[in-house]
């Protein structure tokens, strides 16, 4: 979801080019979080709540009002809900970007990661749902945090993970490059990972591709499987055309062929006896 090179030159701004060169943050906001608009002069904003200090989709009371006004003021009093759990100002007018930025990265609304790795979507799993097998936040946040490195995930480039609390998926795993889906093991957390699903015009579901993982290993098993992905990929190949290529095997071996050598303690929300939540 990059923006497209009309955005890198916008006739009506002389000062655009000016702040994308002064300024890398907003840079990288604009490459990543900004699309087209097929109008001239204007832009696609989209506003990440994807961030290591909240819940995926969670917005506080303040943060919707601050969104409300940057729509009054930059979006033609519009917003959009995505199912991707990001909201959107559809109609942004490119002269408006940097003022914009600006707000949203104050308000820590403009992580420059819409479609990479971090832009996780899951659902509210065993902190609030009563249905759940596993947790999905605090998964997502141990996710988010082993891939911080902003390169890294330039390098991955677009990839959807989804995470489900359980098998009724309502974080849509069963759809992405990489669902993570909870699993209750006698009282403990684990998850199983699928590779290969897909909406839109070719629509298809995931693959299983192993056994369940205990909690505290995914985010080492998801490194090592992506790990792979780099290794065998084509220049510029997505994920989900490497998987075609080579199939999931390469992907599984690399996610539970090494778990007893990875050197890195798991985060401590993951272990087991941090087990919090209790089916009704
Ligand atoms: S996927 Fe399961 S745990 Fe997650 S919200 Fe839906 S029912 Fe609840």
């Amino acid at each position: 979801m990059t923006s497209g090179s009309t955005l890198d030159a916008p006739a009506d701004d002389p000062l655009h080019l000016q702040r994308l060169g002064r300024d890398p943050a907003f840079a990288a906001w604009v490459r990543r979080n900004v699309r087209p608009h097929r109008r001239p002069g204007y832009a696609i904003v989209t506003l990440s709540t994807k961030h290591q200090d909240q819940a995926p989709g969670d917005l506080s009371a303040a943060r919707m009002q601050a969104i409300a006004r940057w729509a009054d003021d930059y979006s033609f009093g519009e917003v959009r809900v995505t199912q991707r759990q990001n909201p959107v100002l559809a109609q942004v007018r490119r002269t408006d970007l940097h003022a914009l930025w600006c707000q949203a990265a104050a308000a820590g609304l403009a992580t420059p990661n819409v479609g990479l790795l971090t832009d996780i979507v899951a659902c509210p799993g065993g902190d609030y749902c009563s249905l759940a097998n596993a947790r999905s936040i605090p998964l997502t946040h141990a996710i988010q945090a082993r891939f911080a490195d902003q390169d890294l995930l330039e390098r991955l480039g677009d990839l959807v993970v989804n995470c489900s609390g359980c098998m009724n998926g309502c974080a849509h795993h069963q759809l992405a490059d990489i669902g993570i889906r909870g699993i209750d093991k006698q009282g403990a957390e684990y998850y199983q990972f699928g590779l290969g699903g897909s909406h839109g015009e070719e629509t298809r579901f995931g693959i299983v591709i192993g056994p369940a993982v205990p909690a505290a290993e995914v985010p080492a098993a998801l490194e090592r499987l992506l790990s792979a992905y780099l290794a065998q990929r084509r220049v510029g190949e997505p994920f989900a055309a490497t998987l075609q290529r080579i199939g999931s095997q390469p992907f599984a071996t690399a996610a539970y062929g090494a778990r007893e050598r990875d050197p890195r303690p798991a985060p401590e929300s993951l272990l087991p006896n941090k087990k919090q939540f209790s089916r009704k």
